[in-house]
């Protein structure tokens, strides 16, 4: 059985002047547990749109994404996406933006074991000196560091990516993949990770599933290349 299965997904947006677009026609993924994947594709692809659906925060048209054999329908902690805006709350610290979440979905553990879940993340991405900093006193590479801390704090079983690193210069953003890369390998995390770039994809991924989904190329194709690691 697979971990992910996005079976015979359309998602079809109804338009403003009464007609129809199809974002995705006949998606069909399989993702292994453990497994890194990245979805590449030009612009309007339908990328995110199919992030989004694992996520929960958008619906197939038809067909159906299912984690570990349960449909999915709604979004909630089991799958924690981060985004290329960081969505931080810029009136709390480092700290209190991974223990916000922390507190609101391990409500029922110890209050010392919440913390040190907190701290463990806090170390995890290396940001010890900026705990109590807000986020407008952070860089963005800091920033992504404390999105990304804050999704695999609430021990997600997938962790999906909305271009990361999109945000970021070059420099950073070479530090901040080596440093997911070092994360994933250790948390054994399922990943699926929207990008542009290709060299990030074949970095960190152990399969590339490129979308050519789109009103000019043939709708439904999937180009899906496994990395030799
Ligand atoms: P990508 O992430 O690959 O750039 P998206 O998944 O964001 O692509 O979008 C896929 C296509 O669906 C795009 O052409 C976009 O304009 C269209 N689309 C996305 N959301 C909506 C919506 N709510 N209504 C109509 N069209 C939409
Ligand atoms: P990285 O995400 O790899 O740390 P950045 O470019 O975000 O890369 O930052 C590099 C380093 O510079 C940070 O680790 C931090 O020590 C420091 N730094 C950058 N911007 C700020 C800032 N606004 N406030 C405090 N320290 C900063």
């Amino acid at each position: 059985m697979s971990f992910v299965e996005i079976d015979h997904v359309d998602r079809i947006y109804p338009l403003a002047n009464g007609g129809t677009y199809v974002a995705l026609r006949n998606v069909d993924l399989k993702i292994k547990q453990g497994e890194f994947i990245s979805l590449i594709g030009h612009s309007g692809c339908g990328k995110s749109t199919l992030l989004n659906m694992v996520a929960g925060l958008d619906k197939p048209t038809r067909g159906g994404v299912i984690l570990e054999g349960k449909q999915i329908t709604s979004p909630g902690p089991d799958r924690m996406v981060v985004f290329q805006n960081y969505s931080l709350l810029p009136w709390l610290s480092v700290r209190e933006n991974i223990s916000l979440a922390v507190d609101e979905v391990f409500q029922n553990k110890p209050r010392g074991e919440r913390k040190g879940i907190v701290e463990h993340h806090i170390d995890m991405v290396g940001l010890r000196q900026a705990a109590d900093k807000r986020p407008g006193q952070l860089s963005g590479g800091m920033k992504q560091r404390v999105a990304i801390a804050r999704a695999l704090a609430l021990r997600p079983k997938v962790l999906l990516l909305d271009e990361p690193f999109g945000a970021l210069d070059a420099l950073t953003r070479g530090g901040l993949q080596e440093k997911l890369m070092q994360i994933c390998e250790e948390s054994h995390v399922t990943s699926i990770m929207v990008t542009h770039d290709v060299d990030e994809a074949l970095l960190l991924s152990d399969r590339i599933v490129m979308l050519t989904n789109g009103p000019e190329a043939h709708i439904g194709q999937i180009l899906d290349v496994s990395i030799p690691r």
